[in-house]
């Protein structure tokens, strides 16, 4: 069986829907085939924005009206009649949405209310999905990852209960594959207790790779709006190559140090099973594209990556001395209870430097939290770029023209945190 994931551009109007069919009909062949979707287009950023004014008491109607507009607009396009069971489903699902706004206050953790509203995305776009291939005669059966991805609640990025999900797609989804497609949502979890969660933004593709790996897939496909796995990101750089074959490994630490292109997550389920992940284009889906799996090239395209909005915070001890383990073990505490990632970090005899995304709550709860121990300074609005497998012309470009504040290399690797 496969799993075929679709992000958000592959749904983001109608002609993208109809283009979507085309492409499971043409490429889903007459194997078993499961479906993961993400929110139609911008729908997630528009739903946090929703989400923001509800939590904030603030008025967010005319937000979450141009959202409801955004759906129905494009379902009135792709089913002909008014009286489609799939306008009443969405209704209810926007009813259901209008009244989670409005409680949403009762729950107090900000990031649990987060995934109560923002989950909402893909609950719309599998429903129309689900009603529109049944009206082009694809068989299929819409299934609530909800009630399969069994999780945590560390809320907007849950931990996934392994053991208990893939106990649970075993179970019930082979089955249900002899007689259809399946139809399901990526980004959302559940947890016992039936609330939601979500995986992390951009999250639908670790989604695929969860029921990948517990349903043993024989190959897991990604179609984007680019050609591949691309070695640069094209809006940030010039001559970009598309690897058409590279290994899990390579892909895993691209993904780490920011490349877009694939969730983070996704690699290691599909590389315990060695199950290989296409990265294939939507708008040519005759194309080539980008095979992922065990593999191994001597020589490989240096990859470029960029990450922007990036902060770099430097830990002085107050007293003057060295930086020691213990100062590390508390900066490091302080770190990981504010949930905040090192992008690099460095040490010197009486400084200690991180490089971070910039999330302004987060960083002044550190300042706080650190203050009394540490003298802090930071930068924000830094660019951290990675160059994996350099050469030294390929730094000198990089480099060339820009306030440079902190440097590392190891063998393969090259970072550097600019301005
Ligand atoms: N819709 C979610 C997001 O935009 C998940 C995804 O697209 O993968 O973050
Ligand atoms: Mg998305």
């Amino acid at each position: 069986m496969k799993i075929f994931k679709f992000g958000g551009a592959s749904v983001k109007d109608a002609d993208a829907f109809r283009n979507l069919a085309h492409i499971v009909q043409e490429h889903g062949g007459n194997k078993r085939l499961l479906i993961v979707v993400s929110a139609m287009g911008k729908t997630t950023n528009a739903l946090e924005l929703v989400f923001n004014e509800a939590y904030q008491s603030l008025d967010y109607s005319q937000s979450l009206r141009t959202l409801h507009l955004y759906h129905t607009d494009i379902t009135r396009e792709l089913f002909s009649g008014k009286d489609h069971q799939v306008h009443a489903q969405l209704e209810h699902l926007f009813e259901q949405l209008q009244n989670s706004l409005h409680e949403i206050k009762q729950i107090s953790d900000y990031d649990q209310a987060y995934d109560q509203i923002v989950s909402y995305g893909e609950l719309l776009s599998s429903t129309i999905l689900h009603y529109y291939l049944q009206q082009q005669n694809l068989k299929n059966q819409l299934v609530d990852s909800k009630k399969y991805i069994l999780t945590d609640n560390s809320w907007r990025e849950a931990k996934v209960d392994w053991a208990w999900t893939e106990r649970m797609i075993k179970r019930d989804l082979p089955a249900l594959l002899e007689k259809q497609l399946i139809v399901t949502q990526g980004f959302l979890g559940g947890t016992n207790n039936g609330y939601t969660t979500t995986l992390g933004r951009e999250g639908s593709d670790f989604s695929a790779a969860i029921f990948a790996y517990c349903l043993e897939a024989e190959a897991m496909y990604i179609w984007k709006d680019v050609e591949g796995l691309l070695n640069a990101d094209p809006k940030h750089f010039e001559n970009t190559v598309r690897y058409p074959e590279i290994s899990y490994q390579e892909t895993i630490e691209m993904a780490y140090y920011g490349a877009t292109v694939i969730h983070p997550k996704t690699i290691k389920p599909l590389a315990n099973k060695l199950i290989p992940l296409y990265v294939k284009s939507f708008l040519n889906p005759a194309g080539e594209g980008t095979k992922i799996c065990d593999c191994k090239f001597e020589i490989i395209a240096p990859a470029f990556i960029r990450k922007e909005h990036q902060c770099l915070i430097s830990f002085s001890a107050k007293d003057f001395t060295f930086i020691t383990e213990k100062n590390l073990g508390t900066i490091f505490n302080a770190l990981s209870e504010l949930r905040i990632k090192i992008n690099m970090m460095q040490n010197s005899a009486i400084s200690f430097s991180i490089c971070t995304d910039v999330n302004q709550d987060r960083l002044q709860q550190l300042l706080l939290t650190l203050q009394d121990t540490f003298t802090i300074h930071y930068n924000t609005e830094l660019t951290l770029t990675t160059i994996k497998n350099y050469n030294s012309s390929d730094i000198a470009k990089i480099i060339q023209g820009k306030e440079i504040l902190l440097e590392q290399r190891t063998r393969t690797t090259f970072q550097v945190v600019s301005r």
